[in-house]
């Protein structure tokens, strides 16, 4: 896959204006370099690249069009180190299109006092050109991240991060294709929604492909590079006996790893990170894909099950803004119910496909017949997740609106044994009580598919779905049932 992080620009633009003559501006220009030098050295994981100081509406004008155009630039930060007067920025802010985070900071962190003089006041000016500034975007109605306090301090650099992997994800929703193979499941609605609506909101494109062009990749796969994966199975996981070599089900295990490499060169063919299936239509195909999506998860792809586009689409940006953070991102279900008083617990899962990134342990490669669709046994992996802190998030489409609902849960230390049940798990306690936490998850409409996130916060999901222009739903510690039916009123007449 194509993982261009390392090639992502966040551009630090520092307003100021000419008044202040050539030594000020100089001054204005080394603080911003030293003030990017530290974001640099600690803020991962997308470069800041330092932008000339701004000082007029042609040359704040040409710096936003820039940001625009240039590949790489995903986000820019701005910072009024001296006042520079907003109605320069008027033009460039109508035009920008990336995001923007407002850092209200100050070079120095103290107050000199037994220094301080008018000299230094006319440099260190941000306490009131940053209100200049936040007055225009908030009159223009520009959506920005505001971060405030000093530039070294742990709060600002962790809130830079967590808003850089936002911009991070917007890029990725927007240059998505997600392929199809079949249709959505048969009378199911929350899978359902208005594609063109989604790709003029969010960039990404959703088409379909012919189970049948699929399988033609699948019967074209080499028997070697079909033995080399099979080889890899066995290095990497624990297999169970019988897909042993000379095993009973050893030819399910072969199938198994010809339809993963078919369906990964398929996809590399037609450039499509995020894809999703159907039990109900796998025509010419032996197995539905369990250990392939599994891994083709684990290595980056979205995935959405029974048809399900949003979620697929939703996993692969989530994917992508957690880069190089431990934990993971599954696909996931919410199965069944633990109603024991005290203990209350929801047991997530899917028929096969929940992803190898959230396991706690050794992974487990099985094969056992699945009830529905119909075909051979699939082959899956078999795990527990990790526990901990998660979040559940669902995109639904309301018709006229999207609704990106996110559930803090605590993912809970597996200690029970499933010896009958065939599948990778997870268990979690949904925030704030399973009594509150489910009735806000169903008055809000949140799907029974979601992204099940490890080292995403919900903080972060809520910053993206405020970028993205998105209603968004927090159910966490705080929710309670009256003043989500009054946000839920109040939404829907803001959204109308
Ligand atoms: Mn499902």
């Amino acid at each position: 896959m194509n993982n261009k992080i390392s090639s992502y620009e966040i551009w630090f633009i520092t307003g100021s204006q000419t008044l202040y003559g050539d030594e000020t501006l100089k001054k204005v220009a080394q603080n911003a370099a030293q003030i990017v030098g530290y974001l640099n050295e600690k803020v991962l994981p997308v470069q800041v690249i330092l932008k000339p100081t701004a000082k007029s509406t042609e040359e704040i004008f040409g710096l936003c069009r820039e940001a625009n155009y240039d590949e790489n630039c995903i986000g820019i930060i701005t910072w009024m180190h001296t006042f520079s007067p907003a109605k320069m920025w008027i033009s460039g802010l109508k035009n920008l299109q990336v995001s923007m985070l407002h850092l209200h900071t100050q070079f120095n962190q103290d107050i000199p006092f037994e220094k301080i003089d008018m000299d230094f006041m006319n440099l260190n000016q941000s306490a009131h050109g940053d209100r200049e500034f936040a007055h225009i975007l908030t009159r223009m109605k520009i959506h920005r991240k505001i971060v405030v306090g000093h530039y070294q301090s742990e709060s600002v650099t962790s809130k830079i991060q967590d808003w850089m992997r936002l911009c991070v994800g917007k890029d990725a929703i927007q240059n998505l294709k997600v392929a199809r193979f079949g249709d959505n499941m048969r009378y199911v609605s929350v899978t359902e929604g208005d594609k063109v609506a989604a790709e003029m909101q969010f960039g990404f494109s959703v088409n379909t492909y012919g189970v049948g062009d699929l399988v033609a990749y699948i019967n074209s796969v080499s028997e070697q590079s079909t033995q080399d994966l099979v080889h890899l199975y066995e290095k990497s996981y624990s297999l169970a006996k019988d897909l042993q070599a000379n095993g009973q089900k050893r030819n399910s295990l072969i199938e198994a790893a010809r339809i993963e490499i078919g369906m990964r060169s398929f996809l590399n063919a037609y450039e499509c990170n995020a894809y999703t299936n159907t039990f109900e239509d796998l025509h010419g195909l032996s197995q539905l894909p369990g250990i392939a999506s599994q891994r083709l998860m684990a290595d980056g792809y979205g995935f959405g099950a029974e048809g399900d586009w949003k979620t697929s689409a939703l996993l692969y940006v989530m994917k992508k803004m957690a880069f190089g953070l431990s934990g993971g991102n599954s696909f996931m279900e919410d199965y069944t119910y633990h109603f024991e008083a005290g203990g209350e617990m929801v047991l997530g899962s899917h028929m096969l496909e929940i992803c190898p990134s959230i396991a706690n342990e050794n992974i487990q490669c099985e094969v056992h017949p699945l009830g529905i669709g119909g075909k051979a046994d699939p082959v899956r992996l078999v795990f527990n997740a990790k526990e901990g802190p998660a979040i559940n998030v669902s995109l639904v489409d309301l018709g006229h609106r999207f609704r990106l609902i996110i559930h803090k849960v605590a993912g809970l230390k597996v200690e029970k044994q499933f010896p009958l049940l065939p599948t990778a798990r997870a268990l979690w306690k949904p925030l704030p009580n399973m009594e509150i936490g489910l009735e806000a998850w169903l008055l809000s409409g949140g799907a029974h598919h979601t992204v099940y996130s490890q080292n995403l916060s919900a903080e972060m999901m809520e910053g993206f779905g405020e970028m993205l222009g998105l209603e968004t739903i927090v159910i966490d510690e705080n929710t309670d049932i009256q003043s989500l039916k009054q946000t839920l009123k109040i939404n829907e007449m803001y959204h109308r």
